[in-house]
């Protein structure tokens, strides 16, 4: 089937097109420069930029995949989870254009999305990741790293069977970078900067906590802790905060590069151990890494060394297909299709805190 997806759950404006399993094209627009005053997005003026961005970013998308809303057999979009009014107006544009060229829509879960964006084969290439063909290994897991989510996944089925294993409970991973960047002075957004300026630092000067890594928290295998596969990081960013102060305090300078880099080690050591513990306990063969977070260079090399010692395959779409996209969307839609799943209707809303299990709505 011919798939328009659309994407619009955080700041990025997403509109993809698929042929099956083939990626046509993947048009994003994103507003962050509008939020890189306020050191992170504000949720009025996502919202208000999708607004101005859809309909460009639509044509353009159309324009890029050479076909007309005519050619296009289903419209699918992320219906959760996200800023709720970001989503909104997503979802609004597509019920509008499932009315309007009566084709069938399906509300998509924007997280398992970031998992089916793997299946994709690209017209010029490259892949989405997990291999040829759209099919799925069969013990496969996703590691999902953004600004809005730290997740580790099971995944049986695209269509109906996700499980979490384990997720933050407090700040996601790239939302610690940006914290983290601001109070370093390094702007927004922190994890590019934060990456870059660790190289030159001495990870190992300072030991910043591992958070949810103490025994009554991990258990055992027999017996899990409470939070076993969870990670948080709100402490860690706390612990930064007291170092710089120290620093300041003692009327020192203040050794960002060696911040930067002990914070990125804290927080990359305790996403990839905690990644592949769940991974080796459940039988995860394939893990598919996703999620802004997927750009760092040291969560790259430590996830690809751990997963490689403990025999797991590990799949690293490319990057364009692992921030927020539209061409995910499109992707799982295509899939849901494929597997004979009933389109959503229009009556469904949008819903910001909306399952991993609940892969369409
Ligand atoms: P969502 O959580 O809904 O998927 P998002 O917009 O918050 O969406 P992404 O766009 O996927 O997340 O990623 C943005 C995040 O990734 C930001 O927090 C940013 O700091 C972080 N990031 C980007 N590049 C890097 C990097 N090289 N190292 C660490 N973090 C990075
Ligand atoms: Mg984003
Ligand atoms: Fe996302």
């Amino acid at each position: 089937p011919l798939v328009l997806g659309i994407e619009s759950s955080c700041d990025e404006t997403g509109v993809g097109i698929v042929r099956g399993a083939t990626l046509l094209t993947n048009t994003v627009s994103s507003s962050m420069d509008e939020h890189v005053r306020f050191g992170g997005v504000i949720p009025e003026i996502a919202s208000r930029a999708h607004l101005d961005a859809f309909v460009p970013t639509l044509q353009e998308a159309l324009h890029e995949a050479g076909v007309t809303l005519d050619d296009i057999d289903a419209i699918a979009v992320t219906s959760g989870p996200g800023l709720a009014g970001a989503l909104m107006v997503g979802v609004c544009a597509a019920k509008a254009l499932s009315i309007a060229t009566g084709k069938p829509l399906y509300a998509i879960n924007h997280l398992v999305a970031h998992v089916g964006v793997g299946l994709l084969d690209s017209a010029d290439g490259g892949a989405g990741g997990l291999g040829a063909g759209g099919r799925l290994p069969e013990n496969l897991g996703a590691l999902l790293v953004s600004g809005g989510h730290t997740e580790i996944l099971r995944i049986r089925s695209i269509t109906d069977d996700v499980e979490m294993l384990g997720s933050t409970i407090d700040d996601a991973a790239g939302e610690a970078y940006d914290k983290v960047a601001r109070l370093l002075g390094l702007g927004y957004p922190g994890g590019p900067a934060i990456d870059k300026l660790a190289k030159q630092g001495n990870a190992k000067a300072i030991r910043f906590p591992r958070g949810l890594t103490q025994p009554k928290y991990m258990g055992t295998v027999e017996e899990p802790g409470p939070h076993r596969y969870d990670w948080s990081f709100s402490g860690l960013k706390t612990a930064v905060a007291r170092c710089v102060e120290q620093f300041e305090a003692r009327g020192e300078e203040v050794p960002v590069a060696d911040i930067a880099a002990a914070f990125q080690e804290a927080v990359v050591d305790v996403i990839t151990s905690k990644a592949v513990l769940a991974c080796k306990e459940n039988g995860i063969t394939d893990l598919l890494l996703g999620g802004g977070v997927a750009a760092n260079s040291r969560l790259r090399e430590l996830t690809g060394q751990r997963c490689s010692s403990a025999g797991i395959t590990l799949h690293v779409p490319p990057l364009p297909l692992c921030t927020d996209n539209g061409a995910m969307v499109a992707a799982l839609g295509s899939q849901l299709i494929m597997a004979g799943i009933a389109p959503s209707g229009v009556a469904f809303a949008p819903d910001s805190s909306l399952p991993v299990t609940t892969v369409s709505v």
